[in-house]
């Protein structure tokens, strides 16, 4: 039977860590850093993921607001509101929730945010630097998963690591990530999509193995190598009937069948989503110390920050 890689557990301790950070980013600087979440319409998935993100932000001690507009909302509205929260000096880092209504332009919002305060890292800039191993910061998704590496010691270093989905909040930053030279990076990185040809042989020839695909069950035991590590970012909602919502959320990794063969495997709910939204607060703890000019965030010499800028060769 795998290792089962409790997100839940490492999330709340790398929480814990940064809220000590946060008290003392206070009592020596005066800051507490502030996260805007901007949420427009009404996606019931969103309304989980704000509510949820805002109360792991407060709980660390972070000052978080949420700014919702109407589904009716124009796309000026939208962009009118991040111009107000970019310039607002007591906001150090904004996100706008997806996915929006339709009619909205995702892209053109996400340029809006000042790269200084782009914590779902999104903003070209942002994205350039990370393609380039010089991250400012690194996407949450991303970061979470790397940080449940770290903490479990999975080793990264001339692993091959297969990733299904090319996201450019997930598939893509986390490739460039674990491809980067340096500590936690050095991996040899396949990136594989919905055109990928035989993806259960290349799958099987992985030490690690993230799935990223929103499809249920997606990885079966079968394109898992024995011992392998698995993650699972997907969260799909599937009926379950005679249950009492008539549904359950699950990921793209059929669990029970996987966690036979594989060395370690994360479970949805309990894995990959509590360490983004862990990696969120911790995005937004460095952006506000760099805004502030308070030095480097001491969490980034372990997640994210200081190691990831260790050259690009
Ligand atoms: P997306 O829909 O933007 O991208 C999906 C990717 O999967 C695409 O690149 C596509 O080419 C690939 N894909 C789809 N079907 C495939 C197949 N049959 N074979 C190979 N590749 C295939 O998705 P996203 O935004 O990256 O999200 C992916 C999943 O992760 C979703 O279930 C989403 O809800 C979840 N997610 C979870 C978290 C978290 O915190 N746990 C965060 C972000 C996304």
């Amino acid at each position: 039977m795998a290792l089962i890689l409790d997100g839940k557990t490492t999330a709340a301790a790398w929480r814990a860590e940064l809220a000590a950070e946060i008290s003392a980013l206070k009592a020596a600087h005066g800051i507490v850093p502030g996260l805007a979440v901007v949420w427009v319409g009404e996606n019931p998935a969103s309304a989980v993921y704000v509510r949820n993100k805002g109360r792991a932000a407060e709980e660390a001690g972070i000052r978080s607001s949420l700014v919702h507009l109407p589904e009716s909302a124009s796309q000026h509205e939208l962009e009118s509101t991040l111009d107000r929260l970019g310039a607002d000096p007591l906001v150090h880092g904004i996100l706008v929730q997806l996915p929006l209504p339709p009619g909205l332009a995702a892209e053109a919002a996400q340029e809006r945010i000042p790269p200084a305060k782009d914590v779902d890292c999104l903003h070209p800039v942002n994205q350039g630097l990370l393609a380039l191993g010089r991250p400012r910061f690194v996407s949450a998704t991303p970061l979470g998963i790397v940080e449940l590496l770290r903490r479990y010691a999975v080793p990264v270093s001339g692993a091959h690591a297969v990733i299904i989905g090319r996201s450019a909040i997930v598939g893509r930053p986390l490739a460039a990530l674990l491809s980067r030279r340096g500590p936690l990076g050095d991996a040899t990185v396949t990136l594989c999509h919905s055109r990928t040809r035989d993806l259960a042989a290349i799958a099987r020839s992985a030490d690690i193995l993230v799935a990223a695909s929103g499809q249920p069950d997606l990885v079966t035991a079968a394109m898992v190598r024995p011992g392998a590590t698995v993650i699972d970012v997907g969260i799909n909602r599937v009926p379950a009937p005679g249950t009492p919502s008539g549904s359950r959320l699950v990921g793209d990794v059929d669990f029970a069948a996987v966690a036979a063969v594989a060395g370690a495997v994360t479970p949805v709910p309990g894995g990959v989503g509590p360490m983004t939204i862990a990696a969120l607060v911790h995005n937004t703890v460095a952006a506000a110390r760099a805004l502030a000019g308070a030095g480097t965030s001491r969490a980034a010499a372990t997640a994210g920050g200081a190691h990831v800028s260790a050259g690009g060769r």
